[in-house]
């Protein structure tokens, strides 16, 4: 099944998905227009890896003119709900794509595949097994060895015909029967061993209702959705390799019957071809494994923003672009790796630090008296809101007499190379002044509470009246209207590269205890005008952004997006 692929995959150059698209369009097998699509399965809330396929589906089909269908691929009623479906939609179109009228559910077509199985049967392309699901194991065997034909493979189509027509009237219990190709038992590829086409379910479709108790497989569903809907490139990940020749054995059976779209006078074979699915480190990508960390509570839902999904990292503060950039940059191959989260992050910031507000704010506050500063000073530090963003305003902060600065940018006896606050030394408050500490004020038990100091009247802005250098530069807020705000340290979700690397052990036991530290700072006034979802720079500290769920008027939570630099990479 290998093939002859470019590994190669610079971010822009081509690789082997556009080579393979530009080939079938230059040769015409298009139609006119390439056709692709973005299948999911509505049964849980899309992540980053799904952003990624998002990417190459639809960003495959804007690159040669054409367009990208968003299919609910809906066709195993169990675990499926419009919730799911609903959110993938405003996810897909966050991320900034549209199918335009290219919206399907695999179930619209359940009539047209049972009408297909049918006509199968009667060619006898397929036949109703009734082995149970261990027997049909033991059958199946070995790749090394064929595997042994089931009684049905023999019975008549007429008979065959008959008993699909009793399974689908509901007169058999789950897995009492099914329905199963006829291909080949010999087949080194276990999947050709007359795979199952149809299995029986008694459970109703979110969207079809009670109206079926035979459900169709993916393999067999999915070649007839691509090539009902004209798909003309087909786009999965690597797992779904081993099932190509099955793909293209649907594919054949819908030729024969003559049920392939015709577009241009040209016959739309669908075809499909892989790619490797994205893995991150610090996470989990499984949607199974998701739903296990909302439903055991160990995250607050879909959208804790700790979560890999599409609508937690929104709530988190990532941006569309962040996202679109990163897929960019991992590119497209066919080998299994690990992308290292920290470019992701990189990708955030990139874009964060274009568009985001600065503002400042203190995360541990230590009071510091400007002891020659007048109770009416009048004083405003002039900041840009976007130093990167020439078309960005200024906003002023008062400065007042008593201000609060990072307890961190304090230090009594300093070491080397402290450019901060200290006793005797000058150092810029930032945008306001220049300020130079006399002492430090203790308490009982040693602990220092206020720290007093003068400022240079001669230094509005923070410059030296006389151009003498300041090293050091820190930020501040006013104490009498500075704004409390809850702030939400979010870090990552688990404590190792790979939580599922250790068969040994469950996942949640890798789980981050330090993930989520609730922690009240004091915010410069202007952050009162603060929306839910906007999204600024802490200077000096990180990224962080409204919460669009639990922030009320006047009690604002922020989540901490990202830290200004690769703590992580500081830290290990
Ligand atoms: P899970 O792995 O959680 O079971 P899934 O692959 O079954 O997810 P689907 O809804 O079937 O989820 O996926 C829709 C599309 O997204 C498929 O084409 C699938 O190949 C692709 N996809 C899913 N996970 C990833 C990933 N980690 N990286 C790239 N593409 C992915
Ligand atoms: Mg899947």
């Amino acid at each position: 099944m290998s093939e002859d692929v470019k590994h190669d995959a610079p971010a822009t150059g081509r690789h082997f998905l556009k080579q393979w698209i530009a080939e079938d369009v230059a040769t015409g097998r298009t139609g006119g227009t390439v056709v692709t699509r973005f299948p999911p399965e509505p049964n849980g809330y899309i992540h980053i890896g799904h952003a990624k396929a998002v990417c190459i589906d639809f960003g495959m089909a804007a690159e040669f003119g054409g367009r990208c269908n968003l299919r609910m691929d809906d066709t195993n009623p169990a675990k499926e709900s419009d919730e799911y479906a609903d959110s993938i939609k405003e996810d897909i179109h966050w991320l900034g794509f549209d199918w335009g009228d290219g919206f399907y559910n695999a179930s619209d077509l359940f009539d047209r595949m049972y009408e297909i199985a049918k006509k199968l049967i009667e060619r006898g392309h397929a036949y109703v097994c009734d082995l149970s699901q261990d027997e049909w194991k033991l059958y199946r065997g070995i790749p090394t060895e064929p595997g042994r034909e089931s009684p049905g493979r023999r019975r008549s189509a007429a008979d065959n015909l008959e008993l699909f027509q009793r399974m689908r009237a509901g007169e058999f219990k789950d897995g009492e029967k099914c329905l199963r190709a006829r291909i080949d038992m010999a087949s080194p590829n276990l999947h050709m061993r007359d795979p199952v086409l149809y299995r029986i379910m008694h459970v109703p479709h979110y969207h079809a209702g009670d109206k079926w108790c035979v459900y169709p497989m993916y393999d067999f569903a999915h070649s007839i959705e691509d090539a009902s809907e004209g798909v003309t490139h087909s786009m999965c990940t690597l797992e779904f390799e081993v099932h190509r020749p099955l793909y293209d054995w649907v594919v054949d059976r819908l030729d024969e019957l003559d049920m392939l779209v015709v577009r241009n006078g040209v016959r739309i074979r669908p075809q499909q071809r892989e790619f490797a699915r994205l893995n991150l480190s610090y996470t989990v990508m499984s949607k199974r494994k998701l739903l296990q960390l909302v439903e055991e509570k160990r995250v607050d839902g879909w959208d804790d923003p700790r979560m890999p999904t599409i609508c937690g990292l929104r709530r988190r503060g990532y941006t569309p672009q962040a996202v679109r950039d990163f897929c960019e940059r991992i590119g497209v191959s066919k080998f299994e790796s690990q992308t290292d989260v920290a470019l992701l992050e990189y990708c955030l910031r990139d874009d964060l630090n274009l568009h985001a507000t600065r503002r400042m704010a203190v995360f541990n506050p230590l009071k510091v008296v400007v002891d020659n500063y007048p109770q009416q000073g009048g004083l405003s530090a002039e900041l840009p809101d976007n130093p990167t963003d020439a078309k960005a305003g200024l906003r002023r902060v008062p400065f007042e007499r008593e201000i609060f600065i990072e307890r961190d940018d304090f230090m009594e006896e300093p070491v080397k190379k402290f450019f901060r606050m200290t006793p005797g030394a000058e150092v810029r408050l930032r945008g306001a002044c220049i300020f130079r500490c006399t002492h430090a004020v203790r308490d009982e038990h040693g602990e220092i509470v206020e720290v007093h100091g003068t400022y240079d009247p001669e230094s509005g802005g923070g410059n030296a009246a006389d151009g003498r250098k300041i090293k050091g530069t820190i930020h501040w807020v006013p104490a009498s209207c500075a704004l409390r705000i809850e702030v939400r340290l979010y870090d990552r979700l688990f404590n190792v590269p790979d939580p599922l690397d250790d068969p040994e052990r469950d996942f949640v036991e890798f789980l981050n205890p330090d993930s989520l530290k609730s922690v009240t700072a004091l915010g410069e006034p202007a952050l009162a005008e603060a929306r839910p979802g906007d999204k600024f720079q802490f200077e000096r500290v990180g990224y962080f952004c409204v919460d669009t769920r639990d922030s009320q008027p006047g009690a604002l939570v922020f989540n901490r997006t990202v830290t200004l630099r690769d703590s992580w990479a500081r830290k290990s």
